[in-house]
This record gives structure tokens, sequence and C-alpha cells, in this order.
């Protein structure tokens, strides 16, 4: 069983907070409730609140602990409680008043404001209210009574005013009024009073927990127990207690991270532990791929086979991802790693994500199968009736040893007799459950699973969204690549650029022309690539070819081909010349409206030039004037060819989630630890995990109890649920 174990992604649970199948001890329900369970939530808020909370996939409606996990994102000072005559105006205040006299806004004049005048022993004060309705002010501030009063004071001519007071209390009431009142995110409609209000109540619904970090490590810190901390962001003692950088947040910070890494960790080792078989073939067909190769492999592409072999060699299931730049040789590896299968009597998939990259994919291995005897077919969404039936039953009976193909290899009557390896390309396309989708057409649930993707994720971000994936990566580029010059170039340019289109085409170059991504709003992506499509014409006549998404399959396939073969010189295309394309001899990219591309989605396409024996560039053309993201973009761009560096500058440049798509995989952000610091904790976390489990694999101990409450409490039901498996 593979599970995407992710703090916030745990089972769906329904609304009522009713566990269906989870183990969740019965003293956590209280914060599973429905959060209209608390007073002041009935369904029109319950609606507003699941607008602006983060609920983790599958929960519906906003529950007890979602409340409890929105955290605040400053406060409102009210300690100051001034004598009126040593009030300051234009701060916050909490004043104690006497109520003296009541002037209505004249009945019809709804212009002019409500006015109470009020005193204490040093001044006098008038509140204001606009349009108020009389009776709740009448209510509200009886003549004569003492009123704790809370609101930013003003002078306004000789007199001081407060216009609409946030609180006014009464004495007895005087411990509703927040004197550090945190301040939530909010949407229109929901006030910052009735977020707080079921805030306090989340924490009071909190309770009281052992402790699962190790006083030691808590005491190194100073950081306080889990039940003061929820307390203190919710109902700070202090201005600085709300802050994400303050002890209690980051002890916070530090639980979601540890519970993240401890179901990760849980995952990894139930996977190994897992009963897989054993595959280890005689080396022979790979021995005849690697003799008709015509170079030979890198180091590390080596070394990755080598860890591959050794996966598949142990008594467990392979979950490995290959990390390598756009370029790096992932491919040659792919189909090392599948003919272990074969060698061992098995069966091997290779998926990609389009239509385009399944044909280039076989088209690459198709000779190398040949020497090495293997029988490859291709299954896409274009192979129908006769052809398709044909290779199913081809693939049933085993005379594939391999499949390359698209989507269509997950469909339910897509058999193989006996699967063993499946190899993913460009992962972060796919989502958790197609992965899950392969894996289950091994006969036994089985199957070793060897992703590959181009986009180099940087550690900490495969820590927190891959956990449960070994890496291999490869470092090296094949040798003979050459840099690619690439420069950012104004669109008022474009005739320059141009004339040096020309020079290079007359010396034998190829050109990618990849026009913009455009907005809705303007014309569609198709309409600029064929205008675009049509100026390159005029210039250079019959040797530019268009490629777009509208295109049918044999299509595309006839303009790659012509591309490949050099019939055409200029590829002008929409971003569907996808990653992975492979023609060596083009060596000029041109990318239009570069600014409003993505840095991961810029060096994609900048890799697929440097292939060849040309020197290569890339121009980006762009629309001056510039945005500060996007020039900081380009300006990297051109510095760098180092993926490593790009991907970190574009996770700081717009955060993780996009650069992995995590909408489409389902990985989680965090509600919490979004902290400075983060890095450290997360690596101290990780290390702890393995660490516990290493002292306490079942998690029997009392900290071991007390970690398994911090696994329900972050959602991880799944990774728990492991233990009773074992
Ligand atoms: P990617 O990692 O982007 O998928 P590919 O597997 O498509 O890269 O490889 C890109 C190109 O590099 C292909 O033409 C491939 O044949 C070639 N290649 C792969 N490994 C080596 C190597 N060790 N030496 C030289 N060329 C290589
Ligand atoms: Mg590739």
């Amino acid at each position: 069983m593979l599970i995407a174990a992710t703090n916030g992604s745990g089972p769906a649970t329904p609304a009522n907070g009713e566990p269906n199948s989870t183990m969740r001890p019965a003293f956590l329900n209280p914060l599973f409730a429905s959060a209209q369970t608390l007073a002041g939530i009935g369904p029109r808020l319950i609606l507003l609140l699941k607008k602006c909370l983060a609920l983790p996939p599958g929960v519906s409606e906003p529950r007890v602990i979602d409340v409890l996990w929105h955290m605040p994102t400053g406060v409102i000072d009210r300690r100051s409680q001034p004598e009126l005559a040593a009030a300051v105006p234009g701060t916050i205040v909490t004043l104690e008043l006497r109520v003296l006299k009541h002037k209505p806004s004249p009945r019809g004049n709804t212009k002019a404001p409500y006015k109470v005048t009020c005193e204490d022993d040093t001044g006098r004060i008038d509140l204001i209210f606009f349009h108020a309705e009389h009776k709740f002010i009448e209510r509200q501030l009886p003549e004569g009574e003492i009123r704790y009063v809370s609101g930013r004071i003003e002078r306004y001519g000789e007199r001081l005013q407060m216009s609409h007071p946030d609180y006014i209390v009464s004495p007895e009431a005087r411990h509703e009024m927040p004197l550090l009142e945190p301040v939530y995110p909010l949407t229109a409609g929901l006030s910052g009073k009735i977020a707080l209000k079921a805030a306090r109540q989340a924490v009071e619904r909190v309770p009281e927990l052992p402790e699962w970090q190790e006083a030691s490590w808590l005491e190194a810190r100073d950081w306080p127990k889990f039940n003061e901390a929820v307390v203190r962001v919710h109902r700070p003692g202090d201005a600085q207690d709300v802050s994400n950088g303050a002890m209690f947040w980051q002890r916070l910070a530090y639980d979601e991270l540890l519970a993240g890494q401890l179901a990760f960790a849980l995952v990894r080792r139930n996977l190994k532990t897992e009963r897989g078989r054993r595959l280890s073939g005689n080396g022979k067909i790979r021995e005849k791929i690697a003799a008709a190769l015509p170079f030979s492999l890198t180091g590390s592409q080596t070394s990755a086979l080598g860890e591959i072999a050794d996966d598949l060699a142990a008594p467990h299931r392979m979950l490995r991802l290959l990390q390598g730049d756009v370029g790096s040789g992932k491919t040659v590896v792919a189909l090392m790693a599948m003919a272990v299968a074969v060698e061992a009597g098995a069966q091997a998939a290779l998926m990609a994500p389009t239509e385009v990259l399944a044909r280039q994919h076989i088209e690459t291995i198709a000779p190398l199968a040949d020497a090495a005897g293997l029988r490859i077919a291709l299954l896409t969404g274009r192979e129908k009736g006769k052809a398709r039936e044909a290779v199913l039953s081809r693939l049933a009976t085993g005379e594939i040893d391999i499949l390359v193909g698209t989507h269509a290899l997950f469909q339910s009557d897509v058999q193989f007799r006996d699967l063993a390896v499946a190899v993913i390309d460009e992962q972060h396309r796919f989502g958790v459950h197609q992965r899950m989708a392969l894996q289950s057409k091994g006969s036994n649930g089985d199957t070793n699973v060897l992703v590959m993707t181009a986009t180099p994720i940087p550690r900490t971000l495969l820590m927190t969204h891959y956990g449960d994936l070994d890496v291999s990566k490869l470092t090296e580029k094949p040798a003979g690549r050459k840099p690619v010059v690439t420069k950012a170039v104004p669109l008022e340019l474009l005739e320059r650029l141009i004339d040096r289109v020309r020079v290079q085409l007359e010396e034998g170059a190829q050109v990618y022309w990849v026009c913009p991504l455009i907005e809705t709003s303007e014309i569609s992506d198709l309409a600029a690539a064929e205008e675009r499509f049509a100026y390159l014409r005029q210039i250079f006549g019959e040797s530019v070819g268009l490629l777009h998404g509208g295109l049918t399959g044999k299509e595309k396939d006839e303009t790659m081909a012509a591309f490949a073969a050099g019939h055409l010189k200029i590829l002008v295309a929409t971003t569907v010349i996808e990653v992975g394309v492979n023609v060596p001899n083009a060596n000029i990219m041109v990318i239009e409206h570069a600014e409003r591309f993505g840095l991961a989605q810029l060096h994609q396409l900048r890799g697929r030039v440097g292939r060849g024996t040309r020197e290569s560039f890339c121009m980006l053309l762009y629309k001056a004037p510039l945005g500060e993201t996007a020039e900081a973009r380009l300006k990297m761009m051109e510095e760098t060819e180092d993926g490593f560096k790009i991907a970190e500058k574009d996770l700081e440049l717009r955060g993780g989630g996009e650069i992995l798509g995590a909408r489409q995989s389902g990985a989680p952000g965090f509600r919490i630890a979004e902290v400075p610091g983060r890095e450290a904790l997360l690596e101290a976390a990780h290390d702890d995990a393995e660490l516990i489990l290493q002292k306490d694999p079942n998690l029997v101990s009392a900290r071991g109890q007390a970690l398994r409450t911090l696994l329900y409490l972050f959602e991880c039901d799944e990774a728990v649920r492991l233990f009773r498996a074992a």
C-alpha cells in the first residue's frame, strides 16, 4: 500500500467530526467537530469561514481544529489605559468612563452622528456613532453607569472623541475585552470579533495533552508546552507573542513539521518492510544496451543505476526519484532500470506526460531495444481499435517486455502479465493518485516505481512534499554539452534579432520559437503563435513550421519529424513543445514574452537547446517595462544554467507550491510552519523522526503514545494505521 501520508491530507473526515474509519482518540474529537459547534458560528458564518480558512484536502466544512490553526497576523494593543487628560490622540486606548448624556442624531438627519458624552475624573470625551441604531446605543451605554470603552482616541477641535469604539463593556464583563487582541485574516462579512470569539472557544476545546517533544529539546530552546503555546498565540500576553518568530509559534511550527516527518518516515519504513520481490537480472540485456550506445554513461548515470539495481535486488519495493536537469540523460537510466525487470523475466512500463514525449521516448529507445532484443510497444490515446487490442493482448501474454505510453496506461483494461518496474517521466505533472493507479497494475501491488523529474527540487521541498521517496541525482551533464548563451532582449529589437537568426540559419542552425502564454482576456495563445508564424513565413518562407495544441496527434508528429529531420528550420510553437523534446541540431531558443513565464519553465525550455555541437543561444524577448520579479527572473536566466540555483531562486520568487504543481499533486502547504528558520526546523524534525523510530519503532513508550496523539492532531491518521498493520 502506498499512501500519501502528509500533514493535512489525512482521510477526509466528515464535517460533523464523527470518525468513520479513523482511530483518533476520543479526547481529540471536540477539535474535529464542525466549527458550527462553536457559539456564534451558524450556517452563514461557516461559509465565510470556509472562504478564509485553509482547509486540508478532502475537508469541506471548517472544523474547530481549522479555526485553531487559523493563525493571527498581528495584535491590536489595548493595554494603554490612561485617564482622559493623559490620553494621546491617535492611539488605541482603553478608558474607564462614566456615561453622562446621550445626544441622538435628529430624526431624518442621517448624516449627523449620535453622540454620547462620557467623563472620568480628568476630562470629557464624546463617543460618536454614525448610522447608529438608537436602541442599541441606549442599551450599551446607560446614563450614569461605568463602562470600559476601547478604540482609537482623536482630538476634534477642543474636544476628545472616539468614533465607533471597538469595545464597550460593563465592569462585570471586563475580562471579555482582550487587552491584546489578535488580528486574524478575514473575509468580507466576517468580523474580527467573530473570528476572535471562535478562536478563543477553539482554544478552550484543546484538552490537556501529553508532551510529545523531548524535555531537553524544549528546554534548550526555551519552548513552552503545547497547550501553553496554543493559548498564547490566540490569547497573547505580549505583542511579540503573535509573531511567527516567537517561541510559542515556533513550537507549534515544529510540532507540525515533526508530525509530517514522522508520517513520512513511517511510510518509508513500511514500504521497506513490505515484502517485495527481489529483481536481479544477469546483466546481459544491460550489457547489450550499453554496447549499442554511441556514448559512455556519465559517472552519475552509473551511480544512479547502481542505486536502482540495489533497490530492485532488495526485498522491499523501490520508490525512487531520479532527479536530473534537462538534458542530463534520464532516459537511458530509465531504459536500463526497465531492462533489469526484463532480465528477471518480468515487464516494465514507461509513462510520459504527453503523446509527443511518449513517441519521442519510443523512438529513442527503439534502436537500443532492437540491439538488446527487447520487445517494446507504444500505447497512447491514439492507439485505438484493432491496434490497441493487439497491444493489450500481447501485453497480457507477456509478449511485450516494455510498454511506453501516456495516461492511457492507467486504463483499467490495460493488464500486464507481470509488471515489475514502472517509470514515470516528469512526475510533477502527475498526481499522487495516478502514481498509485499505475503501481496497482502489478499483480501483487508490488511494482517498483522510478519517478523522473527535470525540476530540480531543493532538498527542503523534497522532504516536505516527497518525504517518502529515495533520491538519485544526475549531477553531470553528458560530455560535449555546450553552454547556452542567454540574453534578454526587448521586443523593440525584434528585427535585429531576426537578422541574427538569418545569419545563423545560413550556417545550418535550427530555431525553436516559443510564443507567449496569453491571458484569456487577450487573444489566445494560438492566435499569437499563428501571427508570429505568418510573419516569419514572410521572411523565411517554407522553412517555418507551426506546432500548437489544436493540431491532431498525427499533424504534431509530422511537424516534429520535419523539424527533427531538418526540413523545417524554424519551429514556431505554443508551449506544447514540451519538456523532454530532443532535437540535438536545434541551437536557438527564442521565447517571446519571456516575462510571463516562470523561472522553472524558462529553464525547461532553454534545456531544449545546447544538446548538439553548435554554439547555442536562448533569446528571451520581453515587453518593457519589466516588473521587479520578471526582471529578477530574466537576470537569473542570463547569469546561470545551474538548475539548482534556478530552482532555489524560483522558490524565493514565488514560493514552493507552484514549482511542484502542488495543486495538482495534492501536496499540502503548511498551516503553521510558514515561519522564519523553517529549513533548520525541518532538518531537525527530519532527524528527530528517524531517531524516534530507531528507538521506539512502534511508538509504544510514553513518548511514543504522545507522538501518536501528535500524528492524529495533525491528521496523519494513515500513518498511525501502519502500526496496526504491523
Ligand atoms: P533528459 O534527462 O532531459 O530526459 P535525455 O535522456 O533526453 O535527457 O538525454 C538528452 C540527450 O543526451 C539524448 O540525446 C541522449 O542520447 C544524450 N545522452 C544521454 N546520456 C549521455 C551520455 N552519457 N553521454 C552523451 N550523451 C548522452
Ligand atoms: Mg526526458
